[in-house]
C-alpha cells in the first residue's frame, strides 16, 4: 500500500493549515506517521488520494450511519440545494426535522437547531443555568463535550490523546464553575452536591465515547438523575455521539433514564453540520425569543443540512438497523477477542451496539483512569496494520469505532483478516 500522494498533500497542507488539518485527531499524532488525505467515499468504503480502499469504521466520527452517499440523502440534499443555500429565515424543513427529533425522545417537547455538537452543548449548559438560576456544572473526567472553554477540563478524546492538561488559552475564570467527577462513581458526584448548593447541572455522555467506549455500570445514570434532581439540578445528556445511534432516539431510553436536557449532533445531520438541544417545554421556554436565554445562529437550521437530517433519520427509521448493528458489533467484538487470545495479546473490548473499541490492557475499563491503562504504543502498531490491510480506524486509542448500515459480509472478512495481521504485529512488540 502506498501513501505517496497523502504524504505530498500533508507537506503542502502544513504551509497554510495548522498541522495540515482542521481538527487535531486527524493529524494522526498519537499513532505516529502522516495523516491520510481522503478523496471520496461510498457506502461502507472510503478511498484515499492514493487510491487505497478501506472499510470505514470512522464514518466521519459517527454521522454517516447509513454509510457514505446514501442515495436518498444525496437526492434530498441536491433538491434542497436548488432552492437556495441559506435564507436567514425559517423554512418548513426545520419544523419537519424538529418533529422527527422530538418524537424520538420521550420528554422532548421542543428542540433548537445549531451547527455543531460543541454549540449544542454550550447552549445546553447555558439553558441549565438559565432554568435553575445556578452556576456550576459537574462533568466527568474523560468525557468530551466539544471545545467550549468551560468544559475543556479533564476532557477525553483529542485532549486525552495529546496528553494536554486541558487547553492553553482557557482562562481560569472560564473553568471555575466546572466541577469534575469520576465516571461510574456516584459518590464523587454526591461529594460535590454536599459541598455546594450552586450546581445547575450534571453533564454526561450516557455512553462514554471519548475515552474509548465506556459503559455506565449498574444504575449509574438513573441514580445520577435522581441525585441531580433531588439537589435542584438538571441532568444533561450529551448524546452528540449516541443520539440515533444506540436506538432510534437516544441511549437514555435504552438505559432507563430520561435526562432533563439532551444535546445532539452527528447523526441528526447525516454528515451535514447540525447540532441540537432539546427538553420539555418548561425548560425550553427559557430560550429566546420566548425566554430570556439568548442563543442564535446565522446558519442554524440551514436548509441543506435540514434536508440531510430529515432524509437520514427517515431512512434510518425505515431501515431500523439496530439489531443488525448488535449482531455485526458482536461478531467484530468476538473477532477481536479471539484473535487477541490466539496471539496472546491482553485485550479488553467495550461495546454498546454500534460503538466499540479495544483497549490493550488486562483490566476492565469503566472510567478514564482505567482507560489510560491501555498500551497506546500497541494501539499505534495495531492501527497502521489495520490501515495497511484495508480498515480505516480512528487514529487514537481513545476514539470509538462506529458501524454503519452499509457494512456487508465481505467487509467483515476484510476486518477479520486485518485484525489477524494487526494482532500478530502487536504480539511481536
Ligand atoms: N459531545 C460529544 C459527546 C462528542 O463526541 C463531540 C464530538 N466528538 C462533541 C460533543 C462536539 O461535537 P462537534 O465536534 O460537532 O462540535
Amino acid at each position: 500500500m502506498k501513501f505517496k500522494k497523502s504524504e505530498k498533500l500533508y507537506k503542502k497542507g502544513l504551509k497554510n493549515l495548522v498541522g495540515a488539518v482542521n481538527s487535531p485527531v486527524r493529524a494522526f499524532s498519537s499513532v505516529g506517521g502522516n495523516p491520510l488525505f481522503i478523496k471520496k467515499a461510498k457506502g461502507s468504503k472510503i478511498y484515499d488520494v492514493d487510491g487505497n480502499e478501506y472499510v470505514d469504521l470512522v464514518v466521519s466520527y459517527g454521522p454517516m450511519i447509513l454509510g457514505h452517499r446514501h442515495k436518498k440523502v444525496e437526492k434530498a440534499a441536491k433538491k434542497a440545494l436548488k432552492n437556495g443555500y441559506s435564507f436567514g429565515a425559517s423554512t418548513e424543513a426545520e419544523i419537519k426535522l424538529a418533529k422527527i427529533v422530538c418524537d424520538a425522545f420521550p420528554e422532548m417537547d421542543k428542540v433548537r437547531f445549531v451547527n455543531s455538537g460543541t454549540e449544542a452543548v454550550l447552549s445546553g449548559i447555558r439553558l441549565a443555568r438559565a432554568f435553575t438560576g445556578k452556576d456550576k456544572i459537574i462533568k466527568f473526567s474523560g468525557c468530551y463535550h466539544g471545545h467550549q472553554d468551560a468544559l475543556l477540563v479533564a476532557a477525553g478524546s483529542g485532549l486525552a490523546t495529546l496528553s494536554l492538561p486541558g487547553s492553553k488559552g482557557v482562562p481560569e475564570g472560564a473553568v471555575k464553575n466546572t466541577l469534575i467527577a469520576e465516571y461510574n462513581n456516584l459518590e464523587s458526584v454526591e461529594k460535590h452536591f454536599e459541598n455546594d448548593d450552586n450546581i445547575a447541572g450534571v453533564i454526561i455522555e450516557p455512553i462514554g465515547g471519548n475515552m474509548g467506549v465506556v459503559i455506565p455500570q449498574n444504575n449509574f445514570l438513573k441514580d445520577l438523575k435522581e441525585l441531580a434532581n433531588k439537589n435542584g439540578a438538571v441532568l444533561i445528556a450529551d448524546e452528540v455521539m449516541t443520539g440515533f445511534r444506540s436506538t432510534f432516539g437516544g441511549a437514555q431510553e435504552k438505559l432507563g433514564v430520561i435526562a432533563d436536557i439532551t444535546c445532539l449532533g452527528k447523526v441528526i445531520g447525516g454528515g451535514f453540520p447540525v447540532g441540537a438541544y432539546g427538553a420539555r417545554n418548561e425548560i425550553m421556554e427559557n430560550v429566546a425569543p420566548i425566554g430570556g436565554m439568548y442563543q442564535a445562529g446565522t446558519l442554524s437550521g440551514n436548509p441543506i443540512a435540514m434536508a440531510g437530517g430529515i432524509s437520514t433519520l427517515t431512512e434510518l427509521k425505515k431501515q431500523n438497523p439496530y439489531d443488525k448493528f448488535e449482531e455485526i458489533g458482536n461478531i467484530i467484538e468476538i473477532i477481536l477477542l479471539e484473535t487477541a487470545k490466539k496471539y496472546n495479546v491482553d485485550l479488553v473490548v467495550n461495546r454498546f451496539g454500534s460503538m466499540m473499541n479495544p483497549f490493550f490492557t488486562e483490566s476492565k475499563v469503566t472510567n478514564f483512569e482505567e482507560a489510560q491503562t491501555s498500551d497506546t504504543e500497541k494501539f499505534g502498531v495495531f492501527f497502521w496494520e489495520m490501515i495497511k490491510n484495508g480498515v480505516f480506524l480512528p487514529p487514537s486509542q481513545f476514539e470509538a469505532w462506529f458501524l454503519n448500515s452499509a457494512i456487508c459480509d465481505k467487509d467483515i472478512k476484510v476486518i477479520a483478516n486485518a485484525v489477524d495481521k494487526a494482532m500478530l504485529a502487536v504480539s511481536k512488540i
